[in-house]
C-alpha cells in the first residue's frame, strides 16, 4: 500500500518539478499519449551531485533502460531505480530541446523548448540549481541508434495513460518538462500534458 503525497499537473508546452525523499515513488504519467517528458534531477542536500546520462550509459553498459535497472549521477552514485514502465523506450543519448535547438534547425529562436520548460520548473519550485540540458532523461522518447550508428526519432509509441515508476534512492529535486517539439515525430507533432504523481509506502 502506498499513500498519495502530492499530485503535479504539467500543462502542455511548460514545466514542472517535485521534491522527493529517499525511498518515495515517482509516477511520471502520459496524459494523453504520444508525449515525451525530459527529466533533470539533483540530489537536493548537494545538487552539484546530479542525474548524469553520461554516466548511466556507462554504469549499465548500455543506452536503454529497463525495469529493474538504475540511473545514476556524476558521480555514480543511484538516483532513481525503475520499478514500472509500461514502455520500455526511453533516450538518454541526446540533450533536451533547447533554443539554439530550434533556432539552428527551424530558424525559430522563441519556439518553446524544454530547457526553458526545465528553467521555469525550476523558478515555480523555488530552488537554485544549474539545468544542463545535456543531463535530461528524454522519458518516452522513441529514438533509435541504427546499426550504422545514426539516431533516429520515431512517434512516442505511450497510449494515453502510460506510466514509468521510479523509486528515489536519495533526496531529490526533480524538474520535469512536457516536452514542446511539434516539429519532429518526438511527441507525434502534438504536445500534451503530463502528470507527476508522488507516492510513500503508507
Ligand atoms: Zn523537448
Amino acid at each position: 500500500m502506498t499513500a498519495l503525497v502530492e499530485r503535479v499537473h504539467i500543462p502542455a508546452y511548460e514545466g514542472r518539478g517535485v521534491m522527493l525523499r529517499a525511498g518515495q515513488l515517482l509516477d511520471i504519467v502520459d496524459v494523453e499519449g504520444q508525449q515525451v517528458a525530459d527529466l533533470v534531477a539533483f540530489d537536493s542536500t548537494d545538487p552539484s551531485e546530479y542525474l548524469s546520462t553520461g554516466h548511466t550509459v556507462s554504469c549499465n553498459a548500455k543506452v536503454t533502460l529497463a525495469v529493474g535497472d538504475q540511473v545514476f549521477t556524476n558521480h555514480r552514485n543511484p538516483v532513481f531505480t525503475i520499478i514500472a514502465d509500461d514502455i520500455g523506450k526511453h533516450d538518454i543519448v541526446v540533450p533536451c530541446c533547447d533554443p539554439e535547438r530550434y533556432s539552428r534547425d527551424y530558424g525559430l529562436p522563441d519556439h518553446p523548448s524544454c530547457l526553458n520548460n526545465l528553467r521555469q520548473a525550476r523558478e515555480l519550485l523555488g530552488v537554485d540549481v544549474e539545468v544542463h540540458g545535456e543531463n535530461a532523461w528524454n522519458v518516452f522518447m522513441h529514438n533509435r541508434v541504427t546499426p550504422e550508428g545514426d539516431v533516429v526519432t520515431d512517434p512516442a509509441m505511450n497510449p494515453p495513460g502510460s506510466t514509468i515508476t521510479l523509486r528515489a534512492e536519495r533526496d531529490l529535486i526533480v524538474l520535469v518538462s512536457a516536452c514542446p517539439q511539434d516539429l519532429s515525430p518526438c511527441n507525434n507533432f502534438n504536445p500534451t500534458s503530463m502528470e507527476l504523481i508522488v507516492r510513500e509506502d503508507a
